[in-house]
């Protein structure tokens, strides 16, 4: 028999973890009791620890659900709080502790709550029981207690006594039986006294006599019957009550008090058919448990047949039966974002990583162009214009190499574009592209809506690319190392980088153009930039002299359009050299490679091509294949094996709609799991009834 109960109880855990509906759990036993009627006691003497929160001033706040699970191997005796995942506690007074936190979680103001706690006892010494206790009754309210507290507590306690759950009424010997709340609290519900099992403690503070009478009580007569008991805790010779109890068992010290007190009166004795004794009590909640457990199988199961229909329902129309579970979930998403990976990294490669080069390297060289070929220092509106020609710093036709100025120049500027720290750039550019994609794969990913898995993503690959970045461009730096010193230019290459660089100068004339055009719509048409222009070139010729340091505007302009002229004399400039210097690239004398020190731009050209090729070669074969090889590596590794549990759940969870989903595919499986076990239960009810007898 006691199989059955185990099950029934491991069932009704089950549907606790499947959700709230009324219907869709087990009877269980409620007690209830006004205070200090020994209800703490009596449940006590049925675990055998003291673990009920104490104290003057201490009320219950929450209902406890108390399940017992009885473990006849073992010989540690501990408790567990579902909840809040805390494992195994050994130590009964950490379990007072915790409760006694867990009440006083709850706001004062709010007295009482319903969210129950749920506490699961393991021990040799205690019977397979499901237990819930309530807040006891108060009679008058406390001075620093709410006024509706005492309401509040007859509604809660209302709440639990309903069918089919048992109620254990308790209530001390030494007060009238008509005044105990607990008993008329029942009666309420329960006016035949069906499934009520009246418990009478502090047996021993009143008459034998007047025990027995109490105990076959009429007036409220119960099916059940009450129990008499003496639950107190006799104090040891051991010690002084200061001395933590809370790990002895202490179901011997009472059982030993108790026959003790019922022994020794005869009102007790075999003959009147009294049920008293801690014992007996704990058989009858056994045994009452198990029939109503029992008796609900049929409704129970009808119910979870109801909620699994609907559940099976809403995954059949809502998700087209689609399976799912976290795991898949995760690993489906990982392997769609592996695959976008793989198809990104056939399409950026030796090619792509040349042309990102080619283009911060076309940037560095337009730099130096204007830092040192076109350079007119006029852009701060003090300095006056110098009397020479401003275009004077410009290459002249010299194809004798007379003017060594030229030579340096070219020489000069070679160096500093190969000595830039190339290995650097160029490896920081291309793994800040990579970079860029990466994201903006994740984006268009599932994973966008996964703030845990975008962040374990970007790390990866930040990551590597620091980590592959530090040594490559040293490596890289190591190979453009001759370049520093010695750069031989072919004339057919001459002939391509002199293509090339009159692109360049085209796409360069055409950004500063349109940026010129954007200012004129900034500054109010042509005319009015004309005219802060004219009114800039006047100051820079010496013609017009500036009070102050133009600060706050001058000549009828204000500081702001002048900012703005000057920006517009800048890019007039910029358009007028690159125009320039088109020209004189396309003209015949940068034809030939031996006037290269007059053709500075397509030198240049070839020196920024040369670098680009050997970064480009070296980039590929070490960045991108090395990442493209220890991304989805790494990627397995931070989202596949090293994630608990837990972690897989938040992070598929995270997904609203995949956690609707995922709920009602738990939900589903829980009620067939639960439905199972119900039919295997019922078998085994109909096996006991067939055999039970014979035994
Ligand atoms: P609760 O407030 O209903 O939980 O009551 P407690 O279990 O805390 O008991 C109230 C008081 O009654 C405590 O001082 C207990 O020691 C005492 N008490 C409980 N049961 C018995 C009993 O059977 N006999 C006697 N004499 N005292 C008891």
């Amino acid at each position: 028999m006691m199989m059955l109960t185990k099950k029934m109880i491991e069932i009704r855990s089950l549907l606790q973890t499947v959700g709230q509906s009324d219907s869709l759990t087990l009877p269980s036993i409620v007690v209830i009791g006004s205070q200090s009627s020994g209800k703490s006691s009596v449940l006590e003497a049925i675990v055998g620890h003291e673990f009920l929160p104490k104290g003057s001033n201490m009320v219950t706040r929450r209902p406890i659900e108390l399940t017992l699970v009885n473990t006849p191997e073992a010989h540690a005796e501990y408790g567990e709080f579902p909840a809040l995942g805390l494992g195994k506690i050994t130590d009964f007074t950490q379990i007072q502790r915790t409760l006694t936190d867990l009440n006083l979680a709850v706001p004062a103001k709010e007295c009482v709550t319903d969210d129950p706690i749920q506490l699961r006892i393991y021990s040799p010494n205690v019977p397979d029981l499901s237990l819930i206790d309530l807040p006891g009754y108060i009679q008058v309210t406390g001075r620093d207690q709410p006024p509706e507290l005492k309401q509040k507590i007859a509604e809660l306690c209302e709440k639990y006594i309903r069918p089919p759950n048992v109620i254990l009424a308790i209530s001390a010997a030494d007060v009238d039986l008509a005044n105990s709340t607990a008993l008329r609290a029942s009666r309420k519900v329960d006016p035949r006294g069906e499934r009520t099992i009246g418990v009478i403690t502090k047996m021993d503070l009143i008459d034998p006599e007047r025990g027995a009478s109490l105990l076959s009580d009429k007036k409220y007569a119960l099916r059940l019957g009450y129990v008499g008991v003496v639950c107190r805790v006799p104090s040891t010779s051991s010690g002084p009550k200061l001395f933590s109890r809370g790990n002895n068992n202490i179901t011997t010290a009472i059982a030993k008090n108790e026959n003790a007190y019922f022994s020794a009166h005869a009102e007790f004795g075999p003959d009147s058919h009294l049920n008293v004794g801690t014992k007996n009590l704990r058989k009858t909640l056994m045994h009452v448990l198990e029939q109503t457990m029992a008796g609900s199988l049929k409704t129970t199961s009808e119910a979870i047949q109801r909620e699994l229909a609907e559940a099976t329902y809403e995954y059949k129309v809502q998700y087209n039966e689609r399976p799912i579970s976290a795991e898949s979930y995760l690993a489906e998403s990982l392997d769609g974002f592996k695959h976008s990976f793989r198809g990104f990294s056939e399409q950026f490669g030796r090619q792509q990583v040349r042309e990102l080069l080619k283009h911060e390297l076309d940037q560095q060289v337009l730099n130096l162009l204007a830092q040192r070929y076109w350079n007119r220092p006029f852009d701060d509106l003090t300095v006056p214009l110098p009397e020479t020609d401003p275009l004077s710093a410009l290459p002249k036709a010299d194809p004798e190499g007379e003017n060594a100025i030229w030579q340096i120049k070219l020489d000069s500027s070679s160096a500093a574009l190969t000595k830039l720290g190339v290995g650097r750039i160029a490896t920081s550019v291309v793994a800040n592209a990579l970079q860029a994609h990466i994201d903006r794969l994740i984006s268009t990913s599932r994973f966008s809506a996964h703030p845990f898995a975008r962040q374990a993503i970007t790390e990866a690959s930040t990551t590597i690319l620091k980590d592959l970045s530090y040594d490559i461009s040293d490596e890289l730096e190591i190979c453009i190392k001759p370049y520093k010193y010695r750069i031989e230019v072919e004339e057919h290459e001459w002939a391509k980088r002199r293509e090339n660089v009159s692109t360049t100068l085209r796409e360069e004339l055409k950004v500063a153009e349109a940026a010129a055009k954007k200012l004129e719509e900034q500054m109010g048409g042509r005319k009015k930039v004309r005219d802060v222009m004219g009114f800039i070139d006047r100051v820079r010729e010496g013609k017009v002299v500036l009070e102050g340091d133009g600060i706050g505007g001058a000549g009828g302009f204000s500081s702001a359009l002048l900012e703005k002229g000057r920006e517009a004399v800048f890019l007039r400039d910029r358009v007028d050299i690159l125009k320039m210097r088109l020209l004189a690239v396309k003209s015949k004398q940068c034809a030939t490679r031996k006037n290269k020190y007059h053709c500075p731009e397509v030198f240049l050209d070839a020196v920024a091509d040369k670098l680009t090729t050997t970064a480009d070669l070296f980039l590929d074969a070490e960045l991108l294949s090395k990442f493209y090889y220890i991304f989805p590596r790494e990627l397995d590794a931070r989202l596949g094996r090293s994630l608990s549990q837990t972690e897989v759940e938040r992070f598929a969870r995270e997904d609203p709609k995949i956690r609707r989903h995922l709920d009602v595919v738990r939900r589903k499986e829980l009620l067939e799991h639960v439905l199972k076990e119900m039919q295997s239960l019922r078998q085994l009810e109909q096996r006991e009834k067939r055999y039970g007898g014979r035994k």
